[in-house]
């Protein structure tokens, strides 16, 4: 399990549960970045549009804390 933060939101992610859909990166491209490291680059987007995006992952691998 993987955290990223930025501001008051804890992007969580659990490498076994993602299918590699790629629903991620298709919504947010200048945020999610599958071939790099760190592959989640959080603070390219606001933390509304990071959450609308983390609830649309299929597998529920991504979520998130509020701090
Ligand atoms: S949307 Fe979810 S399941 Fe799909 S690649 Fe991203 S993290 Fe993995």
């Amino acid at each position: 399990m993987k955290e990223y933060k930025v501001d008051n939101l804890t992007i969580i992610w659990q490498p076994e549960k993602c299918t590699h859909a790629g629903v991620c990166s298709a919504t947010l491209p200048n945020v999610y970045f599958p071939k790099e490291r760190p592959w989640i680059r959080p603070e390219n987007a606001t933390v509304e549009e990071l959450k609308n995006q983390i609830n649309l992952c299929p597998s529920g691998a991504l979520s998130f804390r509020e701090d």
